[in-house]
């Protein structure tokens, strides 16, 4: 049986784990969703961060929200991408994580979200926890554990 809460694991600071900020693919809350779709369709990403000028989190952009909302009754209106902002069309109903909290913390958010961000007590931007790096994380520990 392995033990999860030894502190190697449930017990880690999603600090620990986060992708930073510096790598993170984001857009600003004033770009347009030309630009938006540019930094989504060349980073392969299907969810990037919006940020406001002081690099606070805002909310997400996505390429299935900009496609909607440049839906046109008989077709996609591809001429709005350069007139329509990011402030419009971004999900801000999004859950954050505190950059101090505990991986245990976030793994209920973690099973509905592919991706969670991360900020400070000031809503200040730190980075991204993936799915993906808990899953890596917990496989290794799972091979650690079975070494002993
Ligand atoms: P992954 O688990 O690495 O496939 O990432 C899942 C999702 O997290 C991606 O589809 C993106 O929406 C987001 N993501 C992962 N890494 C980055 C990054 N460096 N910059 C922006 N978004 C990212």
């Amino acid at each position: 049986m392995i033990s999860l809460y030894s502190g190697e694991f449930l017990g880690l600071s999603v600090k620990d784990l986060m992708i930073p900020s510096e790598r993170v693919a984001h857009v600003q809350v004033g770009n347009s969703l030309e630009h938006a779709l540019l930094v989504l369709t060349k980073s392969g990403y299907t969810a990037i961060p919006v940020l406001d000028p002081h690099y606070r989190l805002l909310g997400l952009i996505s390429t299935p929200i900009i496609m909607d909302s440049i839906l046109g009754l008989e077709r996609i209106e591809f001429e709005q991408l350069d007139t329509k902002k990011v402030q419009n069309a971004m999900n801000t109903e999004i859950p954050r994580i505190n950059v101090n909290s505990t991986l245990q913390s976030s793994l209920d958010l973690l099973v509905d979200h592919p991706f969670l961000c991360i900020e400070d007590e000031s809503g200040i931007f730190e980075g991204i926890l993936t799915r993906r790096t808990v899953l890596l994380k917990l496989s290794n520990q799972v091979k650690r554990n079975n070494r002993k």
